[in-house]
């Protein structure tokens, strides 16, 4: 059973790009950090599409993490496929 769930785990991205993964994760601590200090603030609104609900916070630049826009889902994986992946 054990191995079962091992042979799993490059499937779902978690053994794969590493490092890459980190890096997003340490980013995304960062916004909460920031928002638990009230530096940064989380609006109502996709800030691309107006459409208000669920909002991720996009990374414009990984050197300056609190340099953020706030996306609905569907903007922000469109904002994704954009970036290159350097
Ligand atoms: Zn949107």
């Amino acid at each position: 059973m054990e191995k079962k769930n091992l042979a799993g785990l490059t499937r779902n991205g978690h053994a794969s790009g590493n490092a890459r993964s980190a890096k997003v994760h340490n980013a995304q601590q960062r916004v909460h950090d920031a928002m638990n200090r009230g530096e940064i603030k989380k609006p109502s609104k996709c800030s691309r599409c107006g459409k208000s609900g669920k909002l991720e916070a996009s990374h414009n630049s990984y050197s300056d993490r609190l340099n953020i826009t706030w996306l609905c889902p569907s903007c922000h994986r469109k904002d994704n496929k954009k970036k290159p992946k350097s």
